[in-house]
C-alpha cells in the first residue's frame, strides 16, 4: 500500500489551527502520546495532534480525511491492545481537553473528553459527590466509559456507562454532534458499552451520587497458604452484601519495599481482598465485619476519601501486558481451587488474578439502555499479566491461555472488552447478543461509514 503524502501547504494548516501542537518522532509532546499503559505497545504514528478545543479536533479529523491517513484518538493511553495510536497516521491526544465542571444542584458532571477519573472523582468529591469510575485514578473516562466501565461503585450505582447522560463528539465528517436520551439516542446507546470508535468524544455528561466525604476504604491481606480460604469468604461476603460494598479479591505478589506489608509477607505470594463500602463508615464497619475479623496479616481497612482511596491502587505503567477476563455464575469450591491453582504459576512482581463481584445495579440494566451482555455474572475473573522481558512474551501469553482452560467449567462465554487483551472477533461477538451486535454494526456504519475510527475493538 502506497504511504500518502502529506503537502506542506497542509502541515502549516494544520500547525495554524492547533496553535502550534503538532508534534513529529523526536519531539517529547510525540514521545509523550506514544507511551502507552503497555510497553509492548510499539506503534509509531506519522504525526501527533495535540487537541485542546472540539474546533481543533475538526481541523485534524479534516486534515487525517484530505491526507488519506489513518486515524486514532490517544486520551489515558490505557488500551491494552494499543488501538489508541496508528502506525503512520495522525493521532489526536486528546489529554487537553481535561476539564470537569459540577453541577451540584443536578447532580451532573461535564468532562473533557481527554480527562481521566482523577480529574472526575476530585471535582465530584468537592461537593460530596461520586460516579463509578476505574478502579485507578489514570484511565481515561471515555475509553473506559465507552467500554462499560467497573469500579468501586458499580453495584451501588451500575458500570461508568449507565451514568452516561449525553455525548458531544465530532464525526467523521467533522461536524459537532450531540447525543442524549433526545437527540441521537441510538449513538448515546452504542457509547454505553460498545467502544470509543464512533467519533472523536470531546465532551461527556455523568450522573453524579451523594456520597459521605469519609467511607470505609482499603484492604487486608493474607499469606499465600490462605488463599482459598480467603477466596472463599470473598466469594460468602459478597453474596449477601449490600450493594454499597465494592470489593475485589486479588491473588498476586506483595510489593517488597511498601511498609504496610509486614515484613513476612514482602515479595511473597499474597492474597488481598480490597474495595470500599459507599456509605457511611458505620455501615462499612457492619458489611465488612467478616473480611476484618478473619485475621487478615494485615488489615488497612480505615476511613479515607473516595478520590484518595481511587489513586491508592494506580498500576506502575511500562511493563509488558497480556489480559484476559471471563464471567461466571458463582464461585463454587471447586472452581476456586481451579483458579488457585492456576495462580500459582503467575510471574512474580505485579501480575495478578482478580476478581470483581457483579451484582446490585450492574445486573438492573438492560439491553434497552446498554448494548453490554452478561450483566447477570456474579463474578469477573480477570488475570492481568505484567512483565518486562520481550524473551517471557510466549511463555506468559500461553500461561495467560491456559487461564481460559482452567476457568472453563464455570465461564458463562460472554466477555467483558475492558478487562481482555485477545480481542479477536469471537470475543467481541461474545461481548453482545446477536441483535445489539447488529445494532452496533448498523449504528458504526451510519456515523462512520468509512471506518475513520479504530475505537476500542472492531465491530464490524
Ligand atoms: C491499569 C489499568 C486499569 C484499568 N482499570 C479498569 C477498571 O477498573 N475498570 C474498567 O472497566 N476498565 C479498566 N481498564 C481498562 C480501560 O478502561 C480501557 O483500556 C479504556 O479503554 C482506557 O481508556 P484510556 O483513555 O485510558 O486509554 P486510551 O488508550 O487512550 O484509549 C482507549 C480507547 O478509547 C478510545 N478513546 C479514548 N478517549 C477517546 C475520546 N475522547 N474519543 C474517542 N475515542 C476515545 C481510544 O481511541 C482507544 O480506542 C484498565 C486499564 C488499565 C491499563
Amino acid at each position: 500500500m502506497s504511504t500518502p503524502t502529506v503537502s506542506s501547504a497542509q502541515l502549516d494548516e494544520l500547525r495554524f489551527r492547533l496553535d502550534g501542537d503538532l508534534h513529529a518522532p523526536g519531539d517529547p509532546a510525540y514521545e509523550d502520546a506514544c507511551t502507552l499503559f503497555n510497553a509492548m505497545v510499539q506503534t509509531r504514528p506519522r504525526l501527533v495532534a495535540r487537541c485542546a478545543t472540539p474546533d481543533e479536533v475538526v481541523a485534524a479529523v479534516a486534515f487525517a480525511r484530505d491526507a488519506a491517513l489513518p486515524l486514532a484518538v490517544r486520551a489515558g493511553g490505557h488500551s491494552v491492545t494499543g488501538r489508541s495510536l496508528c502506525e503512520d497516521g495522525l493521532v489526536l491526544d486528546v489529554r487537553p481537553m481535561d476539564a470537569v465542571e459540577v453541577d451540584a444542584g443536578r447532580r451532573v458532571a461535564r468532562v473533557g473528553g481527554g480527562a481521566t477519573w482523577a480529574h472526575v472523582d476530585r471535582a465530584a468529591h468537592r461537593h460530596g459527590l461520586a460516579t463509578t469510575g476505574g478502579r485507578v485514578s489514570t484511565t481515561g473516562v471515555v475509553g473506559l466509559t465507552a467500554g462499560g466501565g467497573s469500579g468501586w461503585l458499580e453495584r451501588a450505582h451500575g458500570l461508568a456507562c449507565d451514568n452516561l447522560l449525553a455525548v458531544e463528539l465530532v464525526t467523521a465528517e467533522g461536524e459537532l454532534v450531540r447525543a442524549d436520551e433526545h437527540t441521537n439516542p441510538e449513538l448515546l446507546w452504542a457509547l454505553r458499552g460498545g467502544g470509543a470508535g464512533f467519533g472523536v468524544v470531546t465532551a461527556v455528561e455523568l450522573r453524579l451520587h451523594p456520597l459521605p466525604a469519609e467511607v470505609l476504604a482499603g484492604l487486608a491481606i493474607y499469606p499465600g497458604d490462605r488463599a482459598r480460604e480467603a477466596m472463599r469468604l470473598f466469594r460468602d461476603t459478597m453474596r449477601d452484601a449490600p450493594e454499597g460494598l465494592g470489593l475485589a479479591f486479588d491473588l498476586t505478589t506483595a510489593p517488597d519495599d511498601d511498609p504496610d506489608v509486614p515484613d513476612a509477607l514482602r515479595g511473597r505470594p499474597v492474597a488481598i481482598i480490597v474495595g470500599m463500602y459507599a456509605g457511611s463508615v458505620a455501615d462499612g464497619e457492619r458489611a465488612l465485619a467478616p473480611i476484618r475479623a478473619s485475621r487478615p496479616a494485615a488489615d488497612l481497612f480505615g476511613p479515607t476519601s473516595y478520590p484518595d482511596f481511587q489513586c491508592s491502587i494506580d498500576d506502575p505503567p511500562g511493563h509488558r501486558n497480556w489480559w484476559t477476563a471471563e464471567q461466571t455464575l458463582d464461585l463454587p469450591d471447586d472452581a476456586i481451587d481451579a483458579l488457585c491453582d492456576w495462580a500459582q504459576g503467575l510471574p512474580p512482581g505485579p501480575s495478578q488474578l482478580f476478581v470483581v463481584p457483579w451484582g446490585g445495579a450492574v445486573a438492573r440494566a438492560t439491553e434497552r439502555t446498554s448494548p453490554l451482555v452478561g450483566r447477570d455474572s456474579a463474578f469477573v475473573v480477570h488475570p492481568l499479566l505484567m512483565w518486562d522481558d520481550p524473551a517471557d512474551d510466549d511463555a506468559t501469553i500461553a500461561f495467560g491461555h491456559a487461564f481460559r482452560d482452567a476457568i472453563g467449567p464455570w465461564a458463562t462465554g460472554s466477555a467483558y472488552l475492558n478487562f481482555v487483551s485477545d480481542v479477536g472477533r469471537a470475543r467481541v461477538r461474545a461481548a453482545y447478543s446477536p441483535s445489539a451486535m447488529e445494532r452496533l454494526a448498523a449504528i458504526k456504519a451510519a456515523w462512520d461509514p468509512e471506518g475513520a475510527f479504530p475505537g476500542s475493538h472492531r465491530l464490524a
